[in-house]
C-alpha cells in the first residue's frame, strides 16, 4: 500500500478539544505535509512507515494520535507507548516534545535513556508510566530487570528508523520488538528509508501503509549547500577562515571521529570563546551540558561527531560545515538537516578533498541539485 502525502487542517483530524488547546500553545497552526498524512492513518491503528524531509515535524506526527489514545494513569501503570531513538539527547528532546503536547493533561512520559541514573527511572516506572521514551540499550536493560512490562504496549515508534535497524542496533530492537504485543501498531519514521530498510521493516509490520512526504514542503530547498575543494591538511584553517567570514548566529561542525572532534575543538576555541564539543567518549553530564548550551545560546560553534547528526532540533542553527565528508549521503541529509528547520534558511558546507569527488557527485545525485562551489580569497583550491 503507498499513499501520496495529504494536505488538511489539524481542525479536519477531529481531536479532542484539549490537543487542540496544546497546538495552540505550541504555536502549531497547520500541519506538516507528513503530519497531515500520518496522523489519521495512526489514529486508525494500522502501521505506517513515514518518510518526510528534516525539520518537518515527525515527532509530533507519531506523537499526537499516542497522546490522544492512552488510556489514563488510573486505568493503566503500565506503559501503553514505546517510542525508540538513536541517542539519549534525542530521547530527551522527543520526550519534551511529546509533554509540550500532553499540556493540559496529566502523561507520564519517562525517558529512559543510557548514561543517566538509572534508579530515577526505576522509581518513575514504579509509579507508573503512559509513554516511554528510549535508547534501545537502556530500555533493553529494563526489560532485562523486568522494570518494564510491555504487555500493554500498543504502539511502537522507530524514530530515525533506518538507523534504528542498521546493524548496530538492529538485535536489541528486535529483542525489544519481540517482548512487545504482536497486536500492536508499529510506526517508522525517518527523513531517509532506503528500499531495503523499508523491505527489513515489513517484517516487523503488519501490512504498513507507506508514506512518502520526502518530495514535498520546507527544508532541504531552504537549504544553501556549497563546498571547498581543499586539501586534508589545509582544511584547519579554511575552517577557521570559512567561520570568520561568515559569522553564524550558531553552526555545527561535523568531524568524522571522537579524536579528530577534540582536535578542532581545541584549535577552534583559540579564536572562538563560545566554542563547544561534543562526541560519545565524553561524560554523559558534559554532553547535557554542552547541548544546554547550544539550545540557550550560550554556544556558537559546536564540533561534534554524528552522535548529533540525528533528529537535534535547535531552530537557531543556521550552519552546518562537514569538515570531514560524512559517511554515506544519508547521513549528509541528516547532518546538513540540522538547520533549516520548519522551513528556515540555512546554509551548509562541506569541505572535499582529493579523491572525494566521488561523492560529491553522488551527494548532488541525492539531493537532485549542484552544490555551489564555493571559495576563500587568497585560499588556493584542488583539484578532486
Ligand atoms: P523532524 O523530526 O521531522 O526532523 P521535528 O519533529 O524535530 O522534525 O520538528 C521540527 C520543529 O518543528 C520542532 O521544533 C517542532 O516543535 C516544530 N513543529 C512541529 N510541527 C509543527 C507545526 N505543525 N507547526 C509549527 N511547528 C511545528
Ligand atoms: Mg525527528
Amino acid at each position: 500500500k503507498k499513499q501520496d502525502a495529504a494536505t488538511g487542517t489539524f481542525a479536519e483530524m477531529e481531536l479532542s478539544p484539549v490537543m487542540y488547546r496544546a497546538l495552540e500553545k505550541a504555536g502549531f497552526t497547520a500541519p506538516s505535509p507528513i503530519q497531515s498524512a500520518l496522523i489519521p492513518h495512526a489514529l486508525d491503528g494500522i502501521d505506517v512507515i513515514g518518510q518526510a524531509r528534516t525539520g518537518t515535524g515527525k515527532t509530533a506526527a507519531f506523537a499526537i494520535p499516542i497522546l490522544e489514545q492512552l488510556d489514563s494513569l488510573d486505568n493503566c501503570r503500565d506503559p501503553q507507548a514505546i517510542i525508540l531513538v538513536p541517542t539519549r539527547e534525542l530521547a530527551d528532546q522527543v520526550g519534551e516534545e511529546a509533554k509540550r503536547l500532553a499540556y493540559g493533561v496529566p502523561t507520564e512520559i519517562a525517558v529512559l535513556a543510557g548514561g543517566r541514573n538509572i534508579r530515577t527511572q526505576l522509581r518513575q516506572l514504579e509509579n507508573g508510566v503512559q509513554v516511554v521514551v528510549g535508547t534501545p540499550g537502556r530500555v533493553h536493560d529494563h526489560l532485562q530487570r523486568r522494570s518494564l512490562r510491555t504487555g500493554d504496549v500498543w504502539c511502537v515508534v522507530l524514530d530515525e528508523a533506518d538507523r534504528m535497524l542498521d546493524i548496530g542496533f538492529r538485535p536489541q530492537i528486535e529483542r525489544i520488538l519481540r517482548k512487545c504485543p504482536t497486536d500492536r501498531q508499529t510506526l517508522l519514521l525517518s527523513a531517509t528509508l532506503p528500499t531495503t530498510v523499508r523491505k527489513l521493516a515489513e517484517s516487523y509490520m503488519h501490512d504498513p501503509l507507506v508514506i512518502d512526504c520526502s518530495k514535498q514542503g520546507m527544508s532541504v530547498e531552504t537549504i544553501e549547500q556549497r563546498y571547498f575543494t581543499v586539501e586534508p591538511d589545509r582544511k584547519r584553517d579554511l575552517v577557521r577562515l570559512l567561520l570568520l567570514r561568515e559569522q553564524p548566529d550558531q553552526a555545527i561542525v561535523f568531524c568524522r571521529t571522537r579524536r579528530g572532534t577534540d582536535k578542532l575543538y581545541r584549535e577552534l576555541s583559540k579564536t572562538f570563546p563560545s566554542c563547544g564539543s561534543m562526541h560519545g567518549d565524553m561524560q554523559q553530564r558534559e554532553r547535557d551540558r554542552v547541548l544546554q548550551r547550544l539550545r540557550d545560546g550560550d554556544l556558537q560553534i559546536l564540533v561534534a561527531t554524528d552522535v548529533v547528526g540525528r533528529g537535534i532540533d535547535i531552530s537557531t542553527i543556521s550552519h552546518i560545515v562537514n569538515f570531514d565528508v560524512p559517511e554515506d549521503c544519508d547521513d549528509y541529509v541528516h547532518r546538513v538537516g540540522r538547520t533549516g528547520r520548519m522551513g528556515r534558511d540555512g546554509i551548509a558546507f562541506t569541505f572535499v578533498s582529493p579523491g572525494q569527488g566521488d561523492f560529491l557527485t553522488n551527494i548532488e545525485h541525492r539531493i537532485n541539485k549542484l552544490l555551489i562551489k564555493d571559495s576563500i580569497e587568497g585560499f588556493e583550491t584542488v583539484t578532486l
